[in-house]
């Protein structure tokens, strides 16, 4: 195999006048016509001047050229690097110069604050609109509709991603051909996707979960994918009865929970719904099978790492765990301090190896040996759990972890058990600075209901569950939590948010 990541994702497609996205207007695009566009767009970039293993920086909107544009770097050998389209000039502009990117790909409505960006960094800014249009549209327009694959291996590098950064700035995390494939086809195996999967996909396609897990395993089977421009209730509830397979963040879930149309019958033709990012609330693991019959298949990754856990596709998927460690990764659960592997049951710090572990961050080589041990396995920063069958439970990021008067609290078993009252919609458990005891938990509550939470009837039983220290010094009540584009609730926006709530004892 000349291009391996190539092959296995576009190339064998390329003679297959199938479907391969499905659009919500109903209109097709076929393999084919994709890989001649992919095709157009590669001609389009070496006529740029960008070379194998030049970065590429997309920063478009939801699109099949968006996906062409990632076609068109595996097969010419560029690097892509998607970047969240929610992302100012500033913020762009940290990734341009930090990745060296030759070009900037943007909408035409960003041209004109990114071009500065691009010129001050020596790359080259061309537009591909939300229509598809743009100059990089003309560009390509009438250049050939096939490319000679460049000649890749395994070990070079197909894309960045850039981490969120809510600690520190933002790192490039180098992912391999090899990471990318090998973790496509576990999952594509695991849970047993083929051509004749029909997947939802209302993902972005700048992160991990929408781009390698979703767009991945269902290129990696042949099926079709259902592409949403985003997430869009309507529509999803619309094409269920023609899907089988949907991935999503939690959220997606609690939103289709909360909508009568979302019944038993409706999901009667799909085979699996799976969930990711951030944690699925036992409770909607549970209300989700009631409803439709389904266990929501959870998994557990990360950008650096791909995907590491899964429940099992046969056999218990288990509320409140992310399963066990998928064929080919290694993972164990290990001290902080002295990186010892403790004992099973115990929690500690989540550390993965295998294929799927990145490369390390760009550019970066102290960050990357604080995090990526000599001997390939790379700490999380989350903390959990194995129990006895192996399944992994997430307990919380290590940087979330509360240390209050010396003792370390985990935020998750308190919000679990906060969960639990009635009244309290969900809840996030944070530390904020307190002048003795170094930190003091706070819990921070969203009501279900319109009626105003007891608040003191809610202090009065924790004392009853929690051992006092880890009882919240405070409880606060928010409309909703601040969460990001993937569900994940921004405890660093709430520790802002209530960092002087102890000022003066
Ligand atoms: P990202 O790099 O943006 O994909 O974020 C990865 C982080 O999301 C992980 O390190 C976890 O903290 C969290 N995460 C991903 N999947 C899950 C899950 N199923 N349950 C709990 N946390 C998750």
């Amino acid at each position: 195999m000349t291009n391996p990541l190539y092959d296995a994702l576009f190339g064998k497609h390329a003679e297959r006048d199938t479907p391969f996205l499905q659009m919500t207007d109903g209109t097709v695009i076929t393999h084919a016509a994709f890989l001649r566009l992919a095709a157009q767009y590669a001609h389009a970039l070496v006529q740029m001047g960008v070379a194998p293993g030049d970065r590429v920086a997309v920063q478009i909107a939801k699109t099949p050229q968006a996906l062409a544009v990632y076609a068109a770097c595996v097969q010419a050998g560029m690097v892509f690097l998607p970047l969240n389209t929610a992302y100012t000039a500033k913020e762009i502009a940290y990734f341009v110069q930090d990745s060296g990117a030759r070009v900037v790909l943007c909408d035409a409505a960003a041209a004109q604050a990114l071009e500065p960006v691009a010129h001050a960094n020596g790359a080259q800014l061309e537009t591909l609109d939300a229509d598809g249009g743009g100059s990089f549209a003309r560009r390509a327009r009438d250049l050939p509709q096939v490319f000679e694959t460049q000649a890749r291996g395994i070990d070079d590098l197909a894309a960045f991603l850039y981490t969120s950064g809510t600690t520190g700035r933002s790192k490039g995390a180098m992912l391999s051909q090899g990471n990318l494939l090998s973790n496509g086809e576990t999952l594509a195996q695991e849970w047993r996707f083929t051509a004749e999967d029909r997947l939802i996909h209302a993902l972005p396609i700048f992160h991990t979960h929408g781009l390698f897990v979703a767009t991945n395993v269902s290129l990696l089977a042949g099926g079709v994918i259902l592409f949403l421009p985003k997430f869009d209730l309507d529509a999803i509830l619309g094409l269920m009865p023609q899907a089988t397979a949907m991935m999503g963040v939690p959220t997606y879930y609690t939103r289709l929970l909360d909508d009568a149309r979302f019944t038993r019958e409706l999901a009667g033709h799909m085979r699996l719904f799976v969930s990711g990012s951030a944690p699925l609330l036992a409770e909607t693991h549970v209300r989700f099978e009631d409803r439709t019959g389904h266990r929501i298949l959870e998994r557990y990754g990360m950008t650096e790492t791909n995907m590491s856990t899964s429940n099992p596709y046969d056999g218990a998927r288990r509320a409140g765990t992310v399963g066990r460690p998928l064929p080919g990764v290694e993972l164990k659960i290990t001290h902080a301090e002295t990186g010892a592997t403790l004992p099973q049951g115990e929690i500690g710090q989540i550390e993965v190896r295998g294929a799927n572990v990145f490369q390390g961050y760009w550019q970066m080589p102290e960050k990357t040996a604080q995090e990526l041990r000599p001997d390939g396995f790379f700490i999380t920063g989350d903390l959990g759990q194995i129990d006895a069958d192996g399944y992994v439970t997430i307990v919380g990021r290590n940087k979330d972890l509360i240390i209050s008067g010396g003792l370390n609290i985990y935020p998750k078993e308190i919000e679990l058990i906060l969960d639990e009252h009635n009244g309290v919609l969900e809840s996030a458990v944070i530390g904020v600075p307190h002048p003795d005891f170094g930190e003091s938990v706070v819990g921070v509550l969203v009501a279900s209901g319109q009626e105003a939470l007891d608040l003191e009837g809610i202090m009065r039983d924790l004392s009853g569950s929690l051992a006092g220290f880890k009882q919240p010094k405070k409880l606060v009540v928010l409309p909703e939590l601040p969460r990001n584009t993937m569900g994940k609730v921004q405890k660093n926006a709430l520790r802002a948010q209530f960092a002087g709530l102890f000022d003066g004892g």
